[in-house]
């Protein structure tokens, strides 16, 4: 690890930053009973002023209660989001609402250890705006999971104009003005990791082993995964909509050439057979080269209407923060 680099950043940092930490929450009130308590003493350690944002996303176990009732003991604020709206949109509405000069993204599953943190703030310190978490190995997943993921990033960093680390996730640390970036960006298919690299500024990757989960089970199946796969190609890549461009204009040269030499063959020896094979291929092979674009461009349009609509990322249900509690006390 590099502990001498020292942005001009760094003059300027307090020595004890307000925090808010999101944790997004989806029935996730058996872990969040252990990690609220854990999380409000160690997160001491850096701040005297903290708030830990836990967003409810239309949890149907009782987070939404549990976490309510902890804001009695602990600096807990809780937004309960109307319903599910999911993960993405779960940290959009935790970013909307954190006011801390840092802010630290965490999953609710205690997955992402406390000792990692050590690390962000140190960072943070020394002038780096997003100190972010990549996991050092995905042993946890299956091969089918890593496999595609991996995939799906490399032919991503090739086409998008932005650079995602494949390994690196939601768990990070996030300067005041990085917050304020990524409020600014009111796209409405999000994927909050491609957002993160597109706002930039000066980011330190730090590695770490992810823990295995406290209790339930993941929110993530293959489907939702695909569908954020592909909401992140279609927000930080045209490519596949160009590369039709291309692949139309050589099928064209080819089909114009494969007629010469039907025609050649035609005035040479004669018609043989009637030539509904090759017909029959061509516009099989079309065909299906036209369905596919007008799919890729179908995504595309989706996209656009459900930006055009601008319907809200989220709705707040219910807020209900330790710091009101401690008005209602002091009247
Ligand atoms: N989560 C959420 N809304 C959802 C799904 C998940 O807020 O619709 C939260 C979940 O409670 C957890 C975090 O996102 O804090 C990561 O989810 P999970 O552990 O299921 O994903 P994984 O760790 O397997 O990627
Ligand atoms: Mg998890």
């Amino acid at each position: 690890m590099d502990n001498t680099q020292h942005l001009p950043e760094a003059d300027s940092r307090p020595k004890r930053p307000s925090l808010t930490c999101i944790l997004p929450a989806f029935n996730e009130a058996e872990n969040l009973r252990h990690l609220i308590p854990e999380l409000s003493q160690y997160l001491q350690k850096f701040s005297d002023e903290i708030e830990l944002l836990v967003v409810d996303d239309g949890s149907q176990d009782d987070t939404a209660a549990l976490v309510s009732a902890l804001t009695h003991e602990y600096p807990v604020t809780l937004l309960q989001l109307s319903r599910n709206f999911g993960k993405e949109a779960a940290l959009s509405a935790g970013i909307d609402h954190a006011d801390g000069d840092v802010v630290l993204l965490m999953d609710s599953d205690g997955q992402h250890p406390l000792a990692v943190v050590d690390q962000f703030f140190h960072h943070w310190h020394q002038g780096w705006e997003m100190v972010y978490g990549v996991r050092e190995d995905r042993s946890d997943e299956s091969h089918a999971k890593r496999h595609l993921t991996n995939l799906f990033y490399k032919i991503l960093s090739r086409s998008a104009e932005i650079d995602i680390h494949p390994d690196a996730g939601d768990f990070r640390l996030l300067d005041r003005k990085v917050v304020q970036a990524l409020r600014q960006l009111p796209e409405r298919s999000r994927m909050m990791k491609g957002l993160y690299a597109w706002v930039g500024f000066p980011s330190k990757a730090v590695t770490f082993q992810v823990a295995p989960r406290m209790g339930g089970s993941t929110n993530f199946r293959l489907r939702h995964l695909s569908s954020l796969a592909l909401t992140g190609f279609t927000s930080f890549s045209s490519a596949p909509l160009r590369i039709w461009m291309l692949i139309g204009a050589g099928v064209s040269v080819l089909s114009v050439l494969y007629a010469f030499i039907i025609v050649l063959r035609t005035l040479i020896f004669g018609s043989d057979v009637p030539g509904w094979p090759t017909i029959a291929a061509g516009i099989a092979f079309l065909g299906g080269i036209q369905l596919f674009s007008v799919g890729i461009l179908g995504e595309y349009i989706a996209r656009i209407f459900s930006e055009v609509k601008a319907r809200p990322l989220y709705l707040v249900g219910r807020q209900v923060s330790f710091r009101d509690r401690a008005e209602t006390r002091d009247n």
